[in-house]
C-alpha cells in the first residue's frame, strides 16, 4: 500500500480488524521508509468463485491448478514469469467478473478464457494447451493429465 506522505510502497501492518458489517477490513499501517502511520480499508474477499464442471459438480476455483497447466504450456518458451503471473491474474479477474453475480462459472468458460489469453501471448503455448485441453471434458481433467506428464520428464 502506497504511503500517503512519501509514496513509499513498503509498510508493515500494525493492526487488522474487520468492521462490524464483516465486509471490510481496517488496517493500521506504518510506512517503512518514513514511519508515517496511516489506515487502510479493504474489502474482504467476497464469496469464493465456484467452478461448475461438465458433470455439474462444483469445486472452488483454484488459481494453483490453473497455474500448473499454464506453466506447463509455457515451458521453454521465451515468456517471463512476470508475464505468466500477469496473465493468470487477468484470467482470474475475468473469471471472477463473469461469475460475479452468481459466484460460479463453468469450467468450459474458464478453459476458453485461458485459450484466448494464451493465443494472444504465444502461439506455441496456445497450441500445447489447446491440443491437450480439447481432448478432455474439462479443465480439471486436463490439469490432472498435465500433472501426471510432469512426473515423466
Ligand atoms: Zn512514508
Amino acid at each position: 500500500m502506497r504511503c500517503p506522505r512519501c509514496d513509499g510502497i513498503e509498510d508493515k501492518v500494525l493492526e487488522s480488524r474487520s468492521l462490524a458489517s464483516g465486509e471490510s477490513l481496517r488496517r493500521r499501517r506504518e510506512c517503512l521508509s518514513c514511519g508515517y502511520r496511516f489506515t487502510s480499508y479493504e474489502r474482504i474477499e467476497e464469496k469464493r468463485l465456484m467452478v461448475i464442471k461438465n458433470d455439474k459438480r462444483r469445486e472452488v476455483f483454484e488459481r494453483e491448478k490453473l497455474e500448473r497447466g499454464i506453466q506447463r504450456a509455457c515451458e521453454k518458451r521465451n515468456i517471463s514469469q512476470v508475464t505468466i503471473e500477469e496473465m493468470i491474474n487477468d484470467i482470474e479477474d475475468e473469471a471472477a467478473m463473469i461469475g460475479k453475480s452468481v459466484h460460479e462459472i463453468t469450467s468450459r468458460k474458464v478453459g476458453e478464457i485461458v485459450l484466448k489469453k494464451l493465443y494472444a501471448l504465444d502461439r506455441v503455448a496456445y497450441v500445447r494447451f489447446a491440443s491437450v485441453y480439447r481432448q478432455f471434458k474439462d479443465v480439471d481433467e486436463f490439469v490432472r493429465e498435465i500433472a501426471s506428464l510432469k512426473g515423466g520428464d
